[in-house]
């Protein structure tokens, strides 16, 4: 069984004390693979590589040629991408469809941050004659990032190709579910010629390697995503050392279906956004909210579409993949046993495959109808395929029940009426409003993130590159 080592200094460092924790295959429940189970020492040595190599070689690289090496890495990412799919899918449970295009937009993110190293600048400042004042955008130094299980490619890549490209040397703390392919690419990234030091990996525990580094006074930023109870603690933990933090947390999105909607157009997209990645997607179109005069025909529409769903071992290819691990099954069908308690009925549930691995961590899409807007269903984030549908009766109910939760991530919004769509656009609670469609292909180019508990900060699109940079003022007097 293979063992995977840290990245430090572009070498494969173990667990000073050996210690390793299991990797299992989400699709089989099976053991396959042992990971290092670092600590404080570990993080301690790989801030420490990321510092001298922010202040040597890496540090002192030039804008163009950083720009060059970028673009460099994500071409040598591309050339590996059936590997780092492969890699993502036994170590996820992701269908293997989804997880080549979580491969392919991590060589993304590397190219479209690659092409705007170089446009990355300052500004001057209108001020007396004897005067010339500008501005000065630099990398912060060295850069935490915290990663979840659920997107360890695209996570990582929009949060450390921006951090790379705008001159900062990286530490990253993949999560213990999912470790694999970040590692592979930190190799590959290697081998392009990232100098020794500007990444490094540590796996490990949250509450050991993770609370290690969102504590370490070497820190200059740190980038977290996962759920709100982590990202509160590595708040108070960055706090202490006056450090800023970007925060990508959870959602509870709605997608809302207005009568005048083009529903053949909806459907579909509707199903995908709780379904992909089995739900567990931080921006999941989890509740859908349909004005009342379609919402039994919808809701029986998307019924057949939810029976008709194939969930399955990941290598399958199949609709819906399994739950990340047994503590996550456990979790979701927990709540759907107060959704049975509490007398909200199923409208749907999809099919198991018949050859599904019994150890596999499965649960098939449901559909949930007549959901109170403020049942706990409807307010916390289940992070499994399961989607509640909620009748409303006018614009008002709609942005009301929308804009009910304590998250604030994405919406999503159908209708055909131009006033509407942009007048719902602006009274949505979120970082990310699709209208007549729900995450826009997942563009690297737009800029994510959202507010309340579901966090603050943004990451992707140019916009990011402010996030990992501060601004300094010069003021030159000359008289
Ligand atoms: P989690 O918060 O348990 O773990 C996230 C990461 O934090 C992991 O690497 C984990 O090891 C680490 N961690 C755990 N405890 C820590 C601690 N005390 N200090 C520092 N690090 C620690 O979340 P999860 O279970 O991995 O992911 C699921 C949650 O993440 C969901 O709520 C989901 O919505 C959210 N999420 C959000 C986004 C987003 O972009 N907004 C993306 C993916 C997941």
């Amino acid at each position: 069984m293979t063992t995977y080592m840290n990245f430090i200094h572009n070498e494969w460092v173990a667990a000073h004390d050996g210690r390793t924790l299991e990797v299992l295959d989400p699709s089989t429940g099976e053991v396959f693979a042992q990971i290092a189970r670092s600590g404080a020492a570990e993080v301690g040595q790989a801030v420490q590589a990321a510092r001298q190599a922010f202040e040597g070689e890496w540090g002192r690289m030039a804008p163009a040629e950083r720009s060059r090496l970028m673009l460099r890495m994500a071409q040598s990412l591309l050339d590996n991408v059936d590997e780092l799919a492969l890699l993502e899918q036994r170590d996820t449970g992701k269908p293997s469809r989804q997880a080549r295009a979580d491969a392919l937009a991590v060589a993304r993110y590397f190219e479209f941050y690659g092409g705007a190293v170089d446009k990355l600048h300052g500004q001057t400042i209108p001020y007396p004659q004897d005067f010339t004042v500008l501005t000065l955008r630099e990398p912060h130094g060295v850069t935490g990032h915290i990663v979840p299980w659920n997107y360890p490619l695209q996570i990582f890549g929009r949060s450390v190709a921006a951090a790379l490209a705008t001159g900062n040397a990286c530490v990253v703390k993949p999560a213990e579910d999912a470790c694999l392919s970040l590692l592979r690419v930190a190799a590959i990234l290697a081998e392009a010629g990232l100098p020794a030091g500007a990444l490094n990996i540590v796996t490990g525990l949250g509450a050991e390697a993770g609370a290690a580094l969102a504590a370490h006074p070497g820190i200059n930023h740190v980038s977290f995503t996962g759920s709100p109870q982590t990202g509160l603690q590595v708040q108070q933990a960055a706090a202490a050392n006056f450090v800023p933090v970007t925060l990508e947390l959870g959602g509870k999105s709605p997608q809302i279906v207005f009568s005048d909607a083009d529903i053949e157009a909806a459907l579909p997209v509707l199903l995908n956004a709780i379904i992909q990645n089995a739900g567990q997607t931080c921006s999941a179109g989890s509740r859908v909210l349909i004005q009342r005069a379609i919402y039994s025909d919808v809701v029986a529409r998307l019924a057949e579409l939810f029976k008709a769903t194939r969930t399955g071992a990941a290598g399958d290819d199949p609709d819906c993949g399994p739950l990340i691990n047994a503590r996550q099954l456990s979790r979701v069908q927990a709540l759907l046993r107060e959704a049975d308690a509490g007398g909200i009925s199923v409208a749907a549930r999809g099919q198991l495959d018949a050859n599904a691995p019994k150890g596999g961590f499965y649960q098939v899409p449901m559909l949930l109808s007549d959901v109170p807007p403020e049942h706990p269903l409807a307010q916390e984030e289940i992070f499994g395929p399961v989607l509640c549908a909620i009748p409303f009766d006018t614009e008002e109910e709609a942005v009301r029940i929308a804009n009910g939760t304590s998250y604030g991530l994405v919406a999503g919004v159908w209708t055909q009426d131009g006033g509407r769509q942009f007048r719902m656009a602006r009274k949505l609670r979120a970082g990310q409003v699709f209208i007549n469609n729900y995450g826009a292909a997942g563009g690297v180019e737009l800029p994510f993130g959202g507010s309340g508990q579901s966090g603050y900060g943004r990451e992707k699109g140019f916009e990011a590159l402010y996030g990992f940079t501060h601004l300094k003022t010069v003021a030159v007097k000359h008289g």
